[in-house]
């Protein structure tokens, strides 16, 4: 596995795969690597001729009070984890190499971003949406892969697929979990080890909300329960607990077929998130 650092020498390296059309993967990561971002590696592994992984913690996604400066990093680690999962290319843009210049364009993510997580990180995904669009422009992938832990953010980088032509296949991939049912996250290791053993109520709340909207079809009842669950039996606070129609993201309505269940919950220094799609067939 090679490391670098700068566009140039990453497009370099590229060249001559793309003019052997060679399929490319792209697996975006802001680091602190975990299995959920090797699990990503080796599907991507398995479908292309070579890897790339971004390890970068892109400061335009994170808000003026939130984690950026404190985001978790290792990169010893990620180099190791990155190549025992197959990767080829470990890029590791600097913030100056990645963002040069500010010319004030902005990419403008709509209606789909300001709800869930985008409610309480405003401008989070146009940040999200401008990382990723000079990724794909500097590497070009075959196919990009994305986790389905951040299902908000991999409907909205399909919209930018969809709306700005990117010649790229977006790939999902289902969440990797702890083996109490915690979704893996870089984030995890801000838990208190009091908070890190509660923390599973939040997969087991989103699950009991699933069977119950699939028993009862009563979305109010299954969404209270499940903040409840979260309520009583961790010390989080809910700051969203929804569920809503697939990948559009809209109020569900009677036609729904796949659903998505999503919440973020506040720990005393972590905001976590989890999810769980399903789609009607499961009644
Ligand atoms: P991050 O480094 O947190 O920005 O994540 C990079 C990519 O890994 C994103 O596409 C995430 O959705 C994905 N990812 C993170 N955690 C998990 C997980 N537990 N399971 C599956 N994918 C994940």
């Amino acid at each position: 596995m090679k490391i670098i650092t700068t566009i140039v020498e990453l497009q370099q390296e590229l060249e001559m795969h793309h003019l052997e059309n060679k399929k490319i993967a792209l697996v975006p990561t802001m680091g602190y690597l975990h299995e959920g971002h090797s699990t990503l590696a080796k599907a991507a592994r398995q479908d292309n001729d070579l890897v790339v992984m971004s390890d970068f913690v892109n400061p335009t996604q994170f808000g003026p009070n939130e984690d950026y400066e404190n985001y978790p990093r290792d990169l010893a680690r990620d180099e190791k984890i990155a190549s025992e999962a197959g990767v080829d290319y470990l890029f590791v843009p600097t913030v100056d190499e990645m963002y040069p210049a500010d010319g004030g364009i902005r990419i403008e993510a709509g209606p789909a971003s300001k709800i869930l997580c985008g409610a309480a990180r405003p401008g989070h995904f146009n940040g999200v949406l401008q990382v990723v669009s000079k990724l794909f422009h500097i590497v070009q992938p075959t196919n990009a892969y994305f986790g389905q832990k951040d299902a908000q953010q991999l409907a909205l980088i399909k919209l930018l697929v969809r709306d700005y032509n990117f010649p790229v296949t977006i790939c999902g991939v289902p969440i990797v979990r702890e083996d109490d049912g915690l979704a893996k996250s870089s984030r995890n290791v801000f838990l208190t080890a009091e908070e890190r053993k509660q923390a599973p109520v939040i997969q087991q709340a989103l699950q009991q909300a699933k069977d119950n909207f699939l028993k009862h079809h009563d979305k109010e009842f299954a969404i209270q329960n499940a903040i409840d669950m979260i309520e009583t039996k961790t010390s989080g606070h809910i700051d969203y607990l929804e569920l809503r129609s697939y990948p559009d993201l809209q109020e569900i309505h009677p036609e729904t077929n796949q659903f998505l269940l999503a919440t973020a919950v506040y720990f005393s220094n972590v905001r976590l998130i989890d999810n769980i799609l399903f789609t009607i067939e499961e009644i």
